[in-house]
């Protein structure tokens, strides 16, 4: 039931339509919740062709009424009973099928059940020419809303589409907006003349929607003052269909992150100054570490929810102006826009660690994963670039990784360094063996129980011609990165081999020790090098013993005791490098047929405060029995201390540095008559 609110009372009696039945003018009361005539006098009947009321009454005026007219003549009813509205519009009616427009007043009428209905009043028959009629039927019909403010935004008319969704005719322009900012946005472009389009939010009475918009300044034709027309059309639909695609193209289907293309299109905007913030931002590149030993060992399954748990812990800590993206593989990008300060930045980042490496339950197993982060920083007013900080980005991750993983690097000058420093490396090394640059220089190693040199070590050497020496450990790393360790490895095998040939047919008996790199020793063919050394040397393969870093060790154990034993097959002797640096016990090497330990240098040069380290590994050897050689030792002071606790063997340079080939055996001759001398 609806009642009549306020304002002027229409009339009531004990036949409602009494007045209206001695007009000559057509009149008639549209009952709109019936949709049928329910009154009508006999001019009414007339214009409607209609024999009397009776059979008017009849008519199911519902049909072929267009859902825009059923709507306009609902909102009436409302408009009636809320502000006791007055409406004159044109009206086509169709009694035969033939149209005649008529001007009609509406108001509304009280039906005796309370009900409110609308009685209409044909002032005349509209006389204007056939376009006004068809654009006003138009305007009328359109589901676009149209409508005309004051300048100020003051409505002066509203077509029944904008008055049924912009809640009625008084409400005004600046009232329904939902975005803050948008109607001052707009009335800035209306006092510079402009135009205005955009697509906003605006509140309707179908609650908020979204709606493509156009403003224009007229004149008011009533008033000649200048006035707005606006236009909005509802785009909700094709708005939410193209924000879900825009969605999915800009997202990784894994992880729901944003992909690659998305981060791109994000770098361009901004170095394209499209942000107009010009702003710092930090460039972060974040990787998995060892996450293809993760694929092969537990499946590509637990690696999809690994990097789904992984990405999700990112999120966490990013903050609402970060972008976020999966490059690929295990590869991610954060961008954070205007980064905090360094101290903060790097809690930030152990912040992001601390949660990636939280242990993530994988069904009946629980894994842990770290990552590594390269970190840059793109300063826009300083005019950085792109392609500039991804790559040193990507350079200081890069250092990550070689530094040993599970770490953040951030960009500097000295990393830039390293990298043109490693190129350099690169290209040189290849160059450098195929003119057979590399040569070996030999340390002789001292027995003191006997003060006599009983080995040398053959340690590499390349001298390049502009830079001088350099130094194996700068060198044999980019040799394993770059896949040519093999090669050197075996070019040292070969010419350890012929050295020891020579000497021995010299008449000069010395055992040699040569150095093999972790990554050779993981190769699959790594005892054939050896098969083949056996083949040409002219000496028992006891006196060769091949050194090896405890990180070989590591792994699978019958795999390095396989390889182990065919070496102790073929004669060679084990020795164990740089040891008490790596993380194996004794009680892991006492399983593989180890001749020798090699105590490293930076415990002997630790003494005296390495002493009840080093005392504890000599006794250890011992029962095992292998023989224990300390490198590094400079002073008299280590030696009198490697001495009294029962060490084998020394080398370093309180003896000699090494020598050539050439120089080996009189170097040899001076410290055996030397070491006699002191005895
Ligand atoms: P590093 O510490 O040097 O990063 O070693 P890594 O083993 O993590 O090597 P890298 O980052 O180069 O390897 C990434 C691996 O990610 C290679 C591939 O097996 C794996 N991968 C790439 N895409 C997917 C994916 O969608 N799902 C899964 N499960 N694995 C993927
Ligand atoms: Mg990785």
């Amino acid at each position: 039931m609806t009642s009549l609110e306020s304002g002027r009372q229409p009339t009531i009696s004990s036949d409602p339509f009494a007045l209206a039945r001695g007009l000559r003018t057509p009149v008639w009361v549209y009952d709109t919740d019936c949709c049928r005539i329910a009154y009508a006098n006999e001019a009414a009947c007339k214009i409607w062709s209609a024999d009397d009321e009776a059979s008017l009454k009849s008519r199911d005026l519902s049909q072929g009424m267009s859902t825009t007219v059923a709507k306009r003549l609902k909102q009436y009813q409302s408009d009636f009973i809320e502000r006791n509205a007055e409406f004159c519009e044109f009206w086509t009616l169709y009694p035969n099928g033939i149209p005649i427009t008529v001007n009609v007043v509406y108001t509304g009428f009280i039906m005796p059940d309370g009900r409110m209905a609308m009685m209409c009043e044909v002032t005349g028959e509209a006389k204007e020419t056939p376009e006004t009629l068809r654009s006003t039927e138009a305007l009328l019909h359109t589901d676009v809303l149209i409508a005309l403010y004051t300048i100020e935004g003051r409505p002066l008319y509203k077509n029944p589409a904008a008055r049924n969704a912009l809640w009625g005719i008084d409400v005004g322009f600046d009232e329904i907006f939902v975005i803050p900012g948008v109607f001052d946005e707009m009335r800035a472009s209306w006092q510079r003349r402009d135009d205005c389009h955009c697509v906003t939010k605006i509140k309707t009475t179908s609650g908020e929607r979204w709606f493509d918009l156009s403003t224009k300044r007229c004149l008011d034709a009533v008033t000649g003052d200048q006035a707005l027309l606006v236009t909005a059309f509802d785009v909700s639909e094709l708005k939410t269909t193209r924000d879900k695609a825009r969605y999915l193209a800009a997202r990784d289907q894994l992880t729901g992150c944003f992909n690659r293309s998305y981060m791109q299109q994000r770098l361009d905007e901004i170095s394209s100054n499209v942000d107009p913030s010009r702003s710092r931002y930090a460039l972060l590149f974040l990787d998995i570490d060892k996450f293809k030993k993760v694929n092969d060992t537990f499946g590509h399954e637990i690696g999809d929810a690994i990097l789904r748990t992984f990405a999700e812990r990112v999120r966490k800590h990013i903050r609402e102006t970060d972008v976020f993206a999966r490059m690929g593989g295990d590869e991610f990008v954060l961008l954070m826009k205007e980064p905090p300060s360094s101290d903060d930045l790097h809690h930030h980042l152990d912040k992001i660690r601390g949660e990636v490496t939280k242990p993530i339950d994988c069904g009946s197993i629980q894994l842990s994963v770290t990552t590594s982060i390269g970190v840059a920083v793109f300063d826009n007013r300083a005019g950085t670039d792109w392609a500039t900080t991804m790559k040193q980005a990507d350079l200081a991750l890069y250092h990550s990784k070689r530094a040993g993983r599970d770490r953040y690097t951030v960009y500097d000058d000295s990393i830039g360094a390293e990298a043109i420093e490693r190129s350099w490396l690169e290209a040189n090394v290849k160059r450098a063996i195929q003119d057979d640059a590399f040569t070996l220089f030999y340390q002789p190693r001292i027995d003191l129980a006997t003060n006599t040199v009983v080995a040398a070590e053959a340690l590499l050497r390349w001298f390049h011609p502009e830079r001088g020496d350099i130094p194996p450990g700068k060198f044999i790393p980019v040799c394993e990165e770059i896949g040519v360790i093999d090669q050197i490895g075996m070019l040292v095998i070969k010419q350890a081999c012929q050295q020891m040939n020579i000497w021995r047919r010299d008449g000069f008996e010395i055992d040699l020790s040569v150095n093999v790199s972790p990554k050779q020793f993981q190769h699959e063919d790594f005892a054939s090098l050896f098969e083949k050394a056996a083949e040409i040397a002219d000496f028992p393969l006891s006196s060769l013993e091949l050194e090896i870093t405890e990180t070989s060790l590591v792994g699978d154990n019958a795999e390095v005791s396989r390889r182990l034993l065919r070496i102790n097959e073929l004669g060679f002797r084990l020795a164990l490098d740089d040891f008490g640096t790596g993380y194996s016990n004794l009680a892991h090497i006492s399983r593989f047929p180890v001749d020798c330990i090699k105590l490293d240098r930076s415990f002997v040069q630790q003494l005296p405060s390495s002493g009840p380290l080093l005392s504890l590994i000599l006794a250890l050897a011992k029962q095992i029995g292998a023989i224990t050689v300390a490198e590094g030792v400079e002073t008299a002071e280590q030696l009198a201390w490697l001495r009294e606790h029962d060490c084998d063997q020394v080398q370093g340079f309180l003896f000699s540095q090494a020598v050539p080939a050439d120089d080996l055996m009189s170097t040899c001759y001076d410290i055996c008559a030397q070491r006699r001398s002191v005895a």
